[in-house]
């Protein structure tokens, strides 16, 4: 590595430098909750933390320091499940506003969240909205899974693959097989097996217990996973979001 981007990393003197430099301060948002039997609670603060970490070595002459990855999430929804550690909505507006009150406070210029987790979203737009107001610093949003659906779609067209599915089991096979119990992995239950309709629905899905729709906890099908779609999505999926980032930047 050329140059540090990870603030755990540095000293007093570097991380003061590289904050007042960085175009962005990045700070990646995970959970740790059940995900189904074959994939361990921390899946989706594995993702944040090696696929942000393979973006802020891959930006260019974009300059980013990256904050420690936020391993607690909204994750109420799956709490009836074992391993869930959840901070509530009101919690985890709070300790992204105390973050980004001290990102101000260092001199960063930009926060930029980067989100791997559904139940953080409603959270992550109130506090992005009371920061800009009330703290003064400017917040870009990133959900990476939405620069990856139209590439992770193509592998198995017509299989969900959200929570637990292929797509994120084979993140972890990439990064971290030895977490992913292959004998356990299984085709999971939807109870409503059916058409949504063609409109948004009324009623939000996270409003309810994740087992009342799918009791293995678990959405489509991870047997499907393979190593390769990971490498595949990961170098275009993080050149998408560099080239959003820039583009964005020019409306400010
Ligand atoms: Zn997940």
């Amino acid at each position: 590595m050329s140059r540090k981007v990870l603030l755990w990393d540095m000293t007093r003197e570097e991380a003061e430098k590289a904050i007042k430099e960085a175009d962005f301060i990045v700070l990646p948002t995970g959970s740790i909750e059940q995900h189904s039997l074959h994939l361990p609670v921390s899946t989706d603060s594995i993702r944040a933390e090696e696929l942000t970490k393979y973006l802020v070595l891959h930006s260019g002459d974009l300059k980013m320091v990256m904050l420690p990855t936020l391993y607690y999430g909204q994750s109420l929804h799956h709490m009836h499940f074992g391993g869930t550690i959840s901070l509530r909505e009101g919690t985890y507006i709070q300790v992204l506003k105390d973050i980004a009150w001290s990102v101000k406070q260092q001199g960063g210029k930009r926060l930029l969240i980067i989100n791997y987790h559904g139940g953080n979203i409603y959270p992550i737009q109130v506090a992005r909205l009371q920061i800009e107001r009330e703290i003064g610093l400017k917040v870009y949003f990133v959900g990476w899974t939405n620069f990856a659906s139209d590439l992770v779609k193509g592998w198995f067209p017509g299989v969900p693959y959200g929570h637990s599915s292929y797509y994120e089991t084979s993140v972890i096979l990439y990064f971290r097989p030895d977490l992913v119990v292959k004998e356990k992995m299984q085709k999971q239950v939807h109870r409503y097996e059916r058409e949504l309709p063609n409109r948004p629905l009324t009623r939000a899905t996270s409003a309810a217990y994740f087992e009342a729709q799918y009791p293995t906890g678990g959405i489509g099908d991870p047997t499907l996973a393979k190593v390769e779609l990971a490498a595949e999505i990961i170098p275009i999926v993080t050149e998408r979001i560099i080239k959003a980032l820039k583009e964005d930047m020019k409306y400010e």
